[in-house]
């Protein structure tokens, strides 16, 4: 193994720089060149590259976002594109490309394995909606960000004894609004895999039913995936009367210094990335699993199923009475 690439690909996720310095710091230790692609699929396709030494990844493992910038890149959907992210990694001598990203980044993955692209992937998402890994590199840092947000407006809500609704993100699933409601005393948290089990009809029973038992103020959690957090918020205050605001954190979750919790994932992630490809294996993706680290067949990644535990859910509305 002489020449590898590496790319961040699909939304940014805090974390994602310290991987990248594992990648690149891995690699140039056992003697392997790194070419940084940027600005994810966008960059192979039009050749966007550069060499990376040691010192490019100094300083960066604190920062968020990601210095080789990243994008959604539709020309990755079609042939063409394909074609030509294929072409431009033979001419580039590349053993292996190293994709940093979410599940899309994957699917990317699997289109230009089959056009013989050597891809090795590293899970980085904050919605940790990821079927093949139980962590995925961003997760603690958003939630960190949303547990910071509901501390402080439960400080202004119980203040004014209001009720706060508090969007946060996750695209179509809910691990970072079930554990942003657990870890911030949330009163309750609507999530898309709890559909049938929890709708505003019942939040607003539960609000009625804390006010009854003497509780001044309110929190509730709403995943992005659910959205109408503002009406919701108008729903609240004009069957109950009591005063509450809509709070959307939106990319506010994306960015931030990551934790430690994510600096130990992406390294140790990155490092497992380039020893596959020092040991021959093709097409694989990094996973952390019943807390070990382990790789698996990209092929097989997209065959495992993931659900989020509910039983959170029944914790948190145990605590919250
Ligand atoms: P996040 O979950 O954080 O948004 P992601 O990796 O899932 O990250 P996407 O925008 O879904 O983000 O995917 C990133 C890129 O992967 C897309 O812009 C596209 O270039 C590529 N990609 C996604 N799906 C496919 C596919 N089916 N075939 C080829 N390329 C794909």
């Amino acid at each position: 193994i002489q020449k590898i690439g590496v790319l961040t690909s699909g939304g940014d996720a805090p974390g994602m720089n310290a991987a990248i310095r594992a990648v690149v710091r891995t690699a140039i230790f056992h003697d392997i060149q790194v070419i940084g692609i940027r600005k994810g699929y966008n960059g192979l396709i039009n050749g966007e590259i550069k060499e990376m030494y040691s010192k490019d990844v100094s300083n960066v493992m604190n920062l968020g976002g990601t210095i080789l910038h990243t994008a959604r890149c539709p020309e990755m959907m079609t042939e063409e594109g394909l074609n030509k992210a294929a072409a431009i990694y033979k001419i580039l001598s590349l053993d292996a490309l190293v994709v940093i990203g979410g599940d899309g980044s994957y699917r990317g993955m699997g289109e230009l394995a089959k056009l013989g692209v050597n891809c090795i992937g590293i899970p980085a998402t904050i919605d940790l909606d990821m079927n093949s890994t139980e962590y995925t590199i961003g997760f603690d840092t958003a939630v960190n960000t949303g547990m910071d947000a509901l501390n402080k407006l439960r400080d202004t809500s119980s203040s004014h004894e209001r009720c706060s609704v508090v969007e946060v993100m996750g695209r179509d699933a809910g691990y970072i609004a079930v554990w942003c409601g657990m870890v911030g005393g949330a009163e309750d948290v609507m999530f898309p895999e709890a559909k049938n089990i929890i709708d505003s009809q019942k939040v607003i029973q539960q609000i009625l039913a804390n006010r009854s038992v003497g509780k001044r103020h309110n929190l509730i959690v709403v995943a992005e995936g659910v959205g109408g957090t503002q009406k919701l918020a108008k729903d609240i205050q004009d069957i109950t009367g009591i005063q509450t605001r809509a709070t959307i954190l939106g990319h506010l979750q994306r960015g931030g210094s990551p934790t430690a919790v994510d600096r130990m994932h992406a390294s140790m992630m990155g490092y497992h990335a380039v020893k596959a490809i020092m040991e021959g294996k093709q097409n694989q993706v990094v996973s952390y699993n019943r807390g070990r680290y382990e790789v698996i067949d990209l092929g097989e990644s997209f065959e495992i199923k993931k659900t989020l535990d509910q039983d959170m859910y029944n914790v948190i509305k145990i605590l919250a009475i």
